[in-house]
């Protein structure tokens, strides 16, 4: 299985997942059609399956169009968000395990960013597309959700094995770097990883994916047990501290 990359609107990533050998493709959240459409076009391939982590607009926006050039795609998305999401079929609920292009993947409830969310956890690849909920370097902001849920969220992804692909939804590095530096000005991973991600961007190279490895060394939403975090939080309790660096980077 291939995954592809495409970058759209202002931020935005699409990721195309393909198989060569059945030209079957399939789809993570796709804000608009025309570019997917071109890329498998090029590949030749049939879009078999649309997989939604959320309903916001610049998840679903290419799925009636993708839907009206292939209409057998099945379209995928957590159990909660029934009503929310075009065309969904499929509705998934935690544990949930589903094959696409001949790849097991594994559902996990994540709410936070909504209250419906959910990512896609290829087990033998170790690919993760989680949408809004863990970036690089940072997470969603909590639209319909509690900290105490997000917390949890964070820490089932984070729990994964520290070789996990991180595929998420945003180019948001950089700027989440940046705030991560004034709560962990002297991490010298993040130092690190903040001077390469600069020189990334300054190119235009993405900095997605990301590893579950490079998140506990360096993302202050999955390391709420650093003391560094509890002297810049001014908490020592899990939720406590997320909730506060959460507020802290909704201002900043
Ligand atoms: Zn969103
Ligand atoms: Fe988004």
């Amino acid at each position: 299985m291939e995954i592809c990359r495409l970058p759209v609107r202002r931020d935005n990533y699409i990721f195309l997942l393909y198989d060569a050998q059945s030209r079957r493709a399939a789809v993570v959240d796709p804000a608009d059609a025309p570019p997917v459409l071109t890329q498998l076009s090029q590949w030749q391939a049939e879009l078999t399956d649309i997989l939604i982590t959320h309903h916001h607009g610049d998840h679903i926006g290419g799925i009636s169009e993708l839907k009206h050039v292939f209409p057998a795609a099945r379209v995928y998305g957590g159990a909660g968000d029934r009503g929310r999401i075009p065309e969904q079929e499929v509705f998934l609920e935690d544990g949930d395990r589903l094959t696409v292009l001949r790849q097991p993947a594994e559902v996990l409830f994540v709410p936070g960013h909504t209250s419906a969310h959910i990512a896609y956890w290829f087990t033998k690849t170790a690919d993760l597309f989680c949408g809004d909920t863990l970036f690089a370097g940072g997470c969603g902001r909590l639209f319909e959700g509690t900290p105490a849920q997000m917390l949890q969220s964070l820490d089932r992804l984070r729990n994964l094995p520290p070789e996990t692909q991180v595929w998420c939804a945003h180019e948001y590095t950089l700027s989440n770097l940046t705030f991560a530096l004034t709560v962990e000005p002297t991490n010298p991973a993040l130092l690190e990883r903040y001077t390469s991600v600069q020189r990334c961007r300054e190119q235009g190279i993405p900095t997605i994916p990301t590893t579950i490895a490079q998140e506990l060394a360096t993302n202050p939403f999955c390391r709420w047990e650093q003391p560094s975090l509890h002297q810049a939080t001014g908490y020592d309790e899990p939720v406590r501290v997320f909730a506060k660096l959460r507020g802290m980077k909704d201002v900043f």
